[in-house]
Parts: structure tokens; sequence; C-alpha cells
């Protein structure tokens, strides 16, 4: 049978960009790609990008601060929001630019519409036309999920964040992942007072508990107000902003509430079910190892499918479909000791596993250590750095590494190369130090603190 095209990629985000561009541009395969929104998708429009952006904005007001200690004379004035946010706009323009120049250069042909499935080899566009494919790839990504509270439209989401007309003199944010611990981080950065809300007993669930309690002290001590155990019950529009009340019974109002509450995979209406594809319980396209889906000529990749919503995941899982399709060789996606940064002041790179599932699987050893850098210490500042290794005892291979520090995301993709060859706690320790670091703590850990 003859098809309009090899593959058609439903969504422009990381994954699908990649798999469209590297199955026409190394393969010859003819390519189509519809993208409803804009080239880049979560990653590069309203993710990673923007953040990673805002974050060094409002780094450089501790750096300032910390400049003046160190004998610097700096004026320290407030901060330019439009001025940056136009700079922002700007460059984000330039990527999608990037992107779609790309996608270009490789013969793949675009379609600046929504795409849906009309059959195991069909795409509708929302033009009314219709494009068949040997295979299909969904790519659509996800979507910020928002509780179901009165009033709740009220507040903004992270896709939001980057248009703000102004900055909130006072944020809510709800949530305790990624998203939530990042966002208050950068916002307490830009001068905004930052109240965080969230349910648990504890930040960043599902991260080392040591790590956890770390940030969490820092980011309190560094002015934001974390709530734990506590969630937003309703909102309401008042003169002076945004009027919310508590489950614990309080009262507070502020210019935005932000939800940071997780996010959903993209499926809705795309005719995924009618035709076969299975989806689970989150929403998310249900895939094998080799991200197919329960139609055979049905793929899908990314934060679509909810395995590891990361970017650098979603690109893995399309060259792996790249090659598992289009070049003959079967690729099972990789999802093992994948590390990772979450970007919040000061940084956590982690990889492997936390000291508690650890524990749970086998006997280990616990080395860390918490100290002041010189970088703070010369300056009489109290922030602390967190250096840990969770270690196999009969293996002696390494876990887990948590790193709480500036850069630590720079930090944990070298030890991620360590980890995933197999490193013993012998081979950090015959690794000479690179003095004078903070990450030399890494390979002069001597004694550990526990074992369990
Ligand atoms: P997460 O799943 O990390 O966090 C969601 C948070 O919202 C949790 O604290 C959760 O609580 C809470 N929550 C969920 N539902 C509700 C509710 N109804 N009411 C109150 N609180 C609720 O999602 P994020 O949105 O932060 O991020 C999504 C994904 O994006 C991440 O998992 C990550 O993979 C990726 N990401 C990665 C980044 C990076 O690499 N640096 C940066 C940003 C995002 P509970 O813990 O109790 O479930």
């Amino acid at each position: 049978m003859d098809f309009d095209y090899d593959l058609f990629v439903i969504g422009g985000g990381s994954g699908g960009v990649r798999a469209a561009r590297v199955a026409a541009g190394e393969t010859g395969a003819k390519v189509g790609l519809a993208e409803e929104s804009r080239m880049g998708g979560t990653c590069v429009i309203r993710g990673c990008v923007p953040k990673k952006l805002m974050v060094f904005a409002s780094e450089y007001a501790e750096g300032m601060h910390e400049a003046v200690d160190y004998g610097w004379n700096v004026q320290i004035g407030g901060f330019d929001w439009p001025k940056f946010r136009k700079r922002l706009e700007g460059e984000l323009d330039r990527l999608e630019g990037v992107y779609n120049r790309l996608l270009d250069g490789s013969g793949v042909e675009v379609f600046a519409q929504r795409a849906t499935l009309a059959d195991a080899h069909t795409v509708r566009l929302a033009d009314g036309t219709t494009k068949t494919a040997k295979h299909i790839l969904i790519a659509t990504g996800g979507w910020p999920a928002v509780p179901d509270i009165e009033n709740g439209e009220l507040a903004i989401t992270s896709n939001d964040v980057f248009h703000l007309p102004e900055m909130p003199k006072r944020l809510l944010v709800i949530g305790g992942g990624y998203i939530a611990c990042e966002m208050a981080c950068i916002f307490n950065g830009l001068g905004t007072k930052v109240t965080q809300f969230y349910r648990g007993a504890q930040i960043l669930r599902g991260f080392d508990g040591e790590a956890r309690g770390h940030i969490s002290e820092h980011m309190q001590r560094h002015g934001i107000e974390i709530h734990c155990g506590t969630n937003i019950l309703s909102m309401e529009k008042v003169d002076d902003g945004i009027r919310v009340r508590s489950t614990t019974g309080d009262s507070f109002t502020f210019d935005e509430v932000l939800f940071a509450t997780g996010r959903t995979p993209n499926t809705k209406g795309l005719g995924l079910e009618e035709f076969g594809v299975e989806i689970g319980r989150r929403g998310e396209v249900v895939v094998d190892e080799y991200s197919q889906t329960a139609v055979p000529s049905v793929y899908a990749i990314g934060d679509v499918t909810n395995r590891v919503q990361l970017t650098p995941v979603a690109i893995r899982e399309g060259m792996a479909f790249v090659e598992t399709v289009f070049k003959g060789n079967p690729t099972p996606v990789d999802h093992a000791l994948i590390p990772s940064a979450v970007f919040t002041q000061p940084e956590y790179g982690t990889v492997g596993l936390s000291e508690e599932d650890a524990r749970e699987q086998e006997p280990i050893e616990v080395y860390s250590t918490s100290f002041r850098p010189m970088h703070k210490s010369f300056i009489e500042r109290d922030d602390r750095v967190l250096m840990k290794l969770i270690v196999s005892q009969k293996t002696r291979k390494v876990l887990g590494v948590h790193i709480v520090a500036d850069h630590a995301g720079e930090m944990i993709q070298l030890a991620g190369v360590a980890v995933k060859m197999g490193a013993t706690k012998e081979d950090f320790d015959r690794t000479v130090a690179v003095h004078p670091t903070m990450s030399e703590e890494l390979v002069t850990l001597k004694t550990p603190v526990r074992t369990a």
C-alpha cells in the first residue's frame, strides 16, 4: 500500500522533532510533522529553557550581595522584569526558528496545525485534510494538571509564568515537586515574597530524604515560607489580590497563585482509543520498551507516555524509535540510572537510588558530608553543601549520588558517567581530588556515617 509519508509525527517538541529530523535526514524517510502551538514544545517554549534563564536572572540577587562582601562596590537596584521578559521572548523566538530550520533542512514537511488520529495509518489535520503514513509517532507531551477547586481559574500555571505582565509582590506556589520548588526559588530570588503549600510532610517526594531536608531548610532560610501538610481549599478575587483559604483553616492574600501540581499526558481528543491505542490510568499512551503502542503502526515517545518526564529522555526515546523502525536495529530505551537536576537554589543533582530506596533493596553503607563551601564561608554565609554516596555492601558499587550545591547539575552529569559504568566506592577513592573544589569531597569520603 502506498502512503503519503513513511512517518508522520504529531507534536513538535524535543522528542518529536528529533525523531522526525533523524528519520528524514539519516534514513531518507519521507516525514511529515504537525504542531498546533509553537515549535520546540514544553522544553524550549514553556519549560526547561525559559525556566533556566529565569534561574540565572534570579541568582544575581544573592550574587550581588555576595559581591559586596567580597569587596565590590555594587549598587543593587530592583529587577526590571519587562526588560528581561523582552530578551527572553527574543531568545525563544530565536530557538523556535532554529528548530524550524533544522526540520526544514532535513526535508521534514511541517504542518502548523493540530493533528488527530483518523485510523491506524491516517492523521486528520485541523483544516480537514488527511495524510496517510506507514508509521505514526505520537509526541504530544504533557500539560499542567490543576486541582478542581472553587475559583481555580484565578490561578496560573508554569505555562503562564513567562508571560506575566508584572512581577507579583506576593506569590503562593501550590505543590512540592520539581516545578513548585524551582519556581519558588526563582521568584524568591527575583524579589517576590513566596509562600509554598505542600500537602505532604516534606517537599520533593521521591528524592533522597536527607537532600530534601537540606533543600527545604535552605529555601526557608532564604525567605521562602513553606507550609507542609497544607493545601489550598478555595480562592476568591478581592480588591488587593486573591484571597486563599487553606486546609489548615487560615486565610492569606496573594497577587498570584501558581499551581505546580503535576503534568498530565496530552492524549485528550487525539482519537487514540477509538483506534485501539491503549490509554493508561493517568491518560498516558501505553507503550512497550520499543515505544510501540497496542496498534503496531503507532508509536509514542516523551511525556505523553509518562515514563520519565525529562527532555533528554524524550530525545533518547525518539532516537531509539528511529533506530528500531527506520534503521532495522531494534533498540529498547534504557531508563536505568538517569541523572537529573532540580534547579532549586541551591541545586540538587542526583543519580541512582535514594538512601530510602537503596535500603529497601539491599544492605548499604551511607557516606555523607555537609559543609560550608569555601566561597560561602569566606563571607560568613551559613549555606551548606551536601555530598552523599550510597554504596552497596555486597558489590561495593555506588548505587546513588546526591549533591546539593551550586552547580550540582553540572557535577552530577559527570558522576552519572561513573555510576552508569558501575563504579565502586573504591573507584571513587582511587580518583585524585581536584583541589580546591566542592566536588572533591565525593572522592575523599572515608568512613560511612551509617550502614543499613
Ligand atoms: P511533580 O509530579 O514533580 O510534582 C507535583 C506536585 O504537586 C507534588 O508535590 C504533588 O504532591 C503535588 N500535587 C499533585 N496534585 C495535587 C493536588 N491536587 N493538590 C495539591 N498538590 C498536588 O510535577 P511537576 O509539575 O513539578 O513537574 C512535572 C514533571 O516535569 C516532573 O516530574 C519532572 O519529571 C519534569 N520536570 C523536570 C525538571 C528538571 O529536570 N529540572 C523541571 C521541571 C519539571 P505529592 O508529592 O503529594 O504527590
